[in-house]
C-alpha cells in the first residue's frame, strides 16, 4: 500500500491493509497487542466518526474493542454478516476467538461455492466459555479484517431455545437463527403403542398449532405423497407417532420465529430449524411431517437439521452403517428439495470425513455444514507442539472431568480405554488427538479446561493457553487451515 499507512513506523498486518470508503484501514501490532489504523484521504476526516483512540496528524490508532468492531463493520460493508439463502454453506465455530483467520485461510484454500460462517457459537458453548454474542461478533470481525476477507459472512446465532436468546444475538447482528425445539421433542413416541399415542395427540396445543385432531387425521391419514424417489405413507400410527413426537416442537419452532420476524423488522434474517440433538432419530415421513407443518404455519427457513441415522458424535467420524445412512441421507434431501427447496444441515458435523462424499452428492449443493469444537482441538495441537508438559496437564485434567462433562453432549467415548495422561510419551502427546477416546474426552471438556482456577484464583490453563496462541498465529492458523481444507474439500465445486 503506497498511501499514508507506509509512513508510519508500526508493524502492519499487511493482510489486513485495505482502502475502502476513504481512507486506508489496517491493523498493527504494537507492545503485545493489535491496533486498529484508520489513514483518512485528505478532506475525508469524517471517516473516523464513531472510532475511539489516538488521533495524530488525523490518523486514528485505536484499540480492537467492541465500540471500534461495530464502527468498523458499520464503514465496511463485507465486515457484517448477511443472510446466505440456499447457497452451499459452512460454519465453522470458533470457541477461543482466536481462530477466525485459520477459518478464512481454509475457506479461501478451497475457492468458491461455499459461503462461510465464521461468527457461530450456541448459547450453551457462550455460557461454557463465558463469552457474551458480541465477543463472538467482534472476534470474527477482528479476524476477517486480519486477513483481508472481503467475500462476506453469514452469522450463526446456533441452538437457540429461548425468545430472550433470540434477543441477545439479533442484537449484535447475528443472522442466521438455528431454532432448537429439542426440549419439546418427544423421543418416547417412538416406542408408544398406538393407545399412548392417541392420548398424547389428544393433548396436543391445538390452538396454538391452528388445527384440531380431525383437521389433521383428515390431512394425513391414510394418504401417500410421491416425493422423488420417495413414498411417504402415513397410516394412522405414522401421523401420530410424527405429531406426539414433534407437535409441540413445530408449535415452539413457530412461535421462535414469528417473534423473530417481529422483533428483527426490516432487517434480513434467515432460520434454521435443528432436531439434531434428540435421541432418535427423525424418519422420512416424520421429516415430511414437520415440514409440511411448518409450512401450514406459515413459518419460512433455509435449512433443517434432521436426526439421522447412526451416530454423529462430536470431534470423531460418522459411527453407523454407511448404506443406511446414504439412503437416509437420499430421502431427507429429497424432502428438502420438495419443501423448500431448503438446505439439510449436518451438525456435529466436524471429522465426518465418510459422510462428506455422501451429503454433496445426495444434497447437490442444498447443504449447510457445522462444525463447532474441533478448533479447540487444533488449538491442543498447538499447544502439543509449544508446550508438551502443558497439554499433557491438560489431558489429565480432561480425563478427571470426562464422566461429568460428557453429560450434554453424544459421545461414547470410555476413560477406561483412554490412555493415562503420565503413560504418554512425550512425542506421541500429539498422537492422542487421533486417539478415539482421548480425542472425544479432551472435546467436550474445553469448557471445564478453560474455567479451572489455581488455589490463588488464577485461570489454571486459558491464560496460558491464549498467549502462546497469541504469540504463534501462524502455528495455529496453519494447523486449524490444514484441518478444515479437509472438511470443505468434498463440497467445493
Ligand atoms: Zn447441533
Amino acid at each position: 500500500m503506497s498511501g499514508r499507512l507506509s509512513t508510519l513506523s508500526l508493524q502492519f498486518l499487511p493482510t489486513s491493509k485495505v482502502e475502502a470508503a476513504s481512507a486506508e484501514w489496517a491493523l498493527a501490532r504494537e507492545g503485545g497487542t493489535t491496533k486498529l489504523v484508520i489513514a483518512p484521504k485528505a478532506g475525508a476526516e469524517a471517516a473516523l466518526a464513531g472510532f475511539e483512540g489516538d488521533r495524530s496528524d488525523g490518523i486514528l490508532v485505536g484499540p480492537t474493542s467492541p465500540g471500534n468492531a461495530a464502527a468498523l463493520r458499520s464503514r465496511l460493508a463485507w465486515l457484517r454478516p448477511r443472510t446466505l439463502d440456499t447457497q452451499t454453506s459452512a460454519g465453522l465455530g470458533d470457541r477461543l476467538g482466536l481462530a477466525t483467520p485459520g477459518h478464512v485461510r481454509a475457506v479461501r484454500r478451497v475457492g468458491g461455492g461455499i459461503a462461510p460462517i465464521f461468527p457461530q457459537q450456541s448459547i450453551r458453548e457462550m455460557a461454557r466459555t463465558n463469552r457474551t454474542p458480541v465477543e463472538v461478533m467482534d472476534d470474527a470481525t477482528w479476524g476477517m479484517f486480519a486477513e483481508g476477507w472481503k467475500d462476506g459472512t453469514g452469522a450463526d446465532a446456533d441452538h437457540l431455545k429461548t425468545t430472550e436468546d433470540i434477543d441477545a444475538t439479533l442484537a449484535v447482528g447475528f443472522t442466521f437463527f438455528t431454532i432448537d425445539p429439542s426440549a419439546h421433542v418427544d423421543s418416547g413416541a417412538d416406542t408408544d403403542d398406538l393407545a399412548t399415542l392417541r392420548t398424547k395427540v389428544a393433548a396436543l396445543p391445538w390452538a396454538e398449532l391452528e388445527d384440531s385432531e380431525a383437521g389433521l387425521r383428515k390431512r394425513y391419514v391414510g394418504q401417500s405423497f410421491t416425493v422423488e424417489h420417495l413414498r411417504v405413507a402415513f397410516d394412522e400410527a405414522v401421523v401420530l407417532r410424527a405429531a406426539a413426537k414433534y407437535g409441540k416442537a413445530v408449535s415452539h419452532v413457530a412461535k421462535m420465529s414469528r417473534y423473530l420476524l417481529k422483533t428483527a423488522g426490516t432487517r434480513p434474517v434467515e432460520l434454521e430449524v435443528s432436531v439434531d440433538e434428540t435421541d432418535t432419530p427423525t424418519s422420512p415421513a416424520e421429516h415430511y411431517w414437520v415440514a409440511s407443518e411448518l409450512r401450514r404455519l406459515g413459518v419460512a427457513w433455509v435449512s433443517l437439521a434432521p436426526r439421522f441415522v447412526g451416530r454423529f458424535e462430536k470431534g470423531v467420524d460418522y459411527i453407523g452403517n454407511l448404506d443406511e445412512l446414504e439412503t437416509d441421507v437420499a430421502a431427507h434431501a429429497a424432502i428438502a428439495r420438495h419443501f423448500g427447496p431448503y438446505k439439510l444441515s449436518l451438525h456435529s458435523g466436524s471429522d465426518k470425513f465418510s459422510v462428506y462424499p455422501i451429503a454433496a452428492r445426495l444434497a447437490k449443493g442444498l447443504v449447510h455444514l457445522k462444525t463447532a469444537g474441533t478448533s479447540y482441538l487444533e488449538a491442543l495441537r498447538t499447544l502439543a507442539a509449544l508446550d508438551p508438559g502443558m497439554f499433557r496437564a491438560i489431558y489429565a485434567f480432561a480425563r478427571e472431568r470426562y464422566d461429568t462433562d460428557k453429560a450434554t453432549y453424544h459421545v461414547s467415548a470410555e476413560l477406561a480405554k483412554a490412555p493415562a495422561a503420565a503413560a504418554v510419551p512425550e512425542s506421541e502427546l500429539p498422537g492422542l488427538l487421533e486417539h478415539f477416546h482421548a480425542r472425544e474426552i479432551l472435546h467436550v471438556t474445553f469448557g471445564s479446561v478453560l474455567k479451572e482456577t489455581n488455589p490463588d484464583g488464577s485461570l489454571r490453563f486459558k491464560d496460558r493457553l491464549f498467549s502462546l496462541l497469541r504469540a504463534n498465529p501462524e502455528s495455529y492458523a496453519a494447523n486449524l487451515e490444514k484441518h478444515f481444507v479437509k472438511h470443505l474439500q468434498p463440497f467445493a465445486r
